[in-house]
């Protein structure tokens, strides 16, 4: 009965006892009530778009693509405003999710997104993933209502306090929870707290954007990472690209800012991405040209030239929906990356320290032949995101730099161990030198037990909030034990 399951990023396997494709609120109650009958554990997993093994499982593997539907909106209090709700099953990809906002009357938008819209929007909510602008929070910040089956197969409908829905609406057979500590413990739960069925998101009008990609140095960049500036005051969306390695006796760096435009349908801006080098060099962080891959690794001194040659092709201007602009646009990514949430105020300290450790790292290369492992393979970029409420949110309680540190996945290679090893070796350092904490999703198993504890303030609230959905541990897996619990159970290979 049992299959193997392995991750987008292909560097993690699990062997799940089943894999199991529920339709509804009440497979789910089954699920959880068979697992706990046979002792045996339950994972949600989405899109497996995670590089940490935050998703795997020896138990129950139950994939939440399997029900995404859209749903109708539950009996709310009187004095809710329903015009901006909508109610969805939690595994609806992003994708999805947009589309189906799209055709409602009128037609209504997502507030953020990332640069991706594969992901299952539970698989995406539940480790704090986020799009850029200084204003606006990670997705999970949208979250109104959440419906999930807990430890002991019983369904829970929990909101903050006061929340949307009406008391006397709820079904029978689902328990209402309105309170702030424990809402704000479950919506950023990487899995471990039940198996989320449904959610309520505030969303807005449907919109469209205008990018603005200038070309820059470090040296520039650096005096205008402040709240006050003209970026962050003036426009929705602020992004910054920046080489890690010199070239000409400065570091390149790409500013985007990104203005709202209404109504959706009367752009004039070019889409200057139809430029084939700009495509090219827009999927450069992510999607590796073979060709280029092969050039870099027969000769890994031309990377840092590549790096620049990418990102003076990306200047320009982009008009269109808000969905095009802020994705990628790719349905396949060949690539990889580690992301790391610094206080807004340490930016500058975690951008040396990344270009430091990206010198130094190249310099240990044994040989010629391997020296391309020793090296970042992208532009690492910077996306600034306001606080979320949620405790074990990346960016709980504080305004904050999401570095990504992205790297080529080279053809037949795939992960490799050296990069993995640069890029725990940044990580270290930002988390012990400007109190930086990891993407859930994109931290390669370097987080410990010990660094949570000290990362996230109210970890010892949330371990309470575990201990009341699964005081019997059903929603454990590897991961969770070693990260979150302190047991052991690293699964991550590298080629
Ligand atoms: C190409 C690409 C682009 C990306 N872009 C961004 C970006 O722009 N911004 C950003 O922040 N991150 C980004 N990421 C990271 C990605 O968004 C996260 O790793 C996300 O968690 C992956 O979602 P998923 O649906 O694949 O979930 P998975 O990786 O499968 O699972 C993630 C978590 O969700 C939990 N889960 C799944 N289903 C349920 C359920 N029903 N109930 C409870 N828990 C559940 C899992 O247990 C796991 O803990 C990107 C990753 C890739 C590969």
């Amino acid at each position: 009965m049992s299959a193997t399951w392995t991750n987008y990023g292909g560097n993690i396997t699990a062997t799940p006892h089943a894999i199991v494709e529920p339709k509804s609120l009440d497979d789910l109650r089954k699920i959880v009530e068979k697992a706990r009958a046979e002792g045996r554990t339950v994972r949600g997993v989405g899109d497996g778009h995670s590089f940490s093994s935050v998703a795997v499982t020896d138990g129950y593997l139950v994939r939440t693509q399997s029900y995404g539907l859209p749903l109708p909106l539950m009996p709310l209090r009187p004095d809710v405003n329903s015009s901006n709700l909508v109610h969805v099953e939690a595994g609806m990809t992003i994708r999805t999710c947009i589309d189906t906002l799209r055709k409602m009357i009128p037609p209504k938008g997502l507030h953020n997104m990332g640069s991706y819209t594969g992901q299952a929007l539970i698989g995406a909510i539940s480790t704090g993933t986020h799009g850029s602008g200084w204003k606006l929070g990670p997705l999970a910040n949208a979250v109104r209502s959440v419906t999930m089956v807990a430890g002991d197969g019983k369904a829970y409908r929990i909101e903050p306090t006061n929340g949307i829905s009406d008391p006397g609406g709820v079904p029978d057979d689902i328990t209402l929870i309105q309170e702030d500590t424990v809402f704000d413990g479950v919506v950023i739960a990487m899995g471990s707290l039940g198996l989320v069925y449904s959610l309520v998101l505030d969303v807005r009008d449907d919109y469209a954007l205008v990018e603005r990609r200038q070309v820059s140095t470090w040296n520039t960049v650096r005096p205008i990472l402040h709240t006050g500036h003209d970026m962050f005051t003036k426009f929705r969306h602020q992004e910054v690209l920046i080489n890690p390695y010199e070239t000409d006796g400065h570091h390149t760096a790409v500013i985007t800012s990104r203005r709202e435009r209404i109504p959706s349908d009367d752009l004039d801006v070019q889409a200057n991405r139809e430029n084939p080098w700009q495509v090219i060099a827009n999927l450069l962080p992510w999607h590796a040209m073979n060709v280029i891959a092969t050039l870099m690794k027969s000769d890994a001194s031309t990377i840092p030239g590549f790096l620049d040659s990418g990102l003076r092709t990306l200047k320009g201007m982009f008009g269109s929906r808000y969905d095009a602009v802020l994705s990628l646009g790719i349905d396949a990514v060949d690539g990889y990356a580690s992301e790391v949430a610094v206080p807004f105020e340490s930016t500058a300290d975690a951008v040396d320290i990344i270009i430091d450790e990206a010198k130094t790292y190249r310099s240990e290369a044994p040989n010629e032949s391997v020296a391309w492992r020793y090296y970042l393979t992208s532009p690492f970029s910077l996306r600034f995101v306001a606080p979320s409420s949620q405790m074990m949110a990346p960016q709980y309680d504080r305004l904050t730099t999401m570095i990504e540190i992205p790297c080529v996945s080279f053809p037949g290679t795939g992960v490799t161990v050296e990069s993995v090893r640069l890029l725990n070796r940044i990580h270290r350092r930002l988390i012990n030198d400007v109190g930086a904490r990891l993407h859930w999703g994109l931290e390669f198993d370097a987080l410990t037990a010990q660094d949570i504890s000290t990362m996230y303030p109210r970890y010892n609230e949330w371990l309470a909030i575990r201990e009341r959905f699964d005081p019997d541990r059903v929603f454990e897996n590897r991961w969770s034990s070693r990260v979150l619990f302190g047991g052991s159970g690293s699964v991550i290979s590298g080629g």
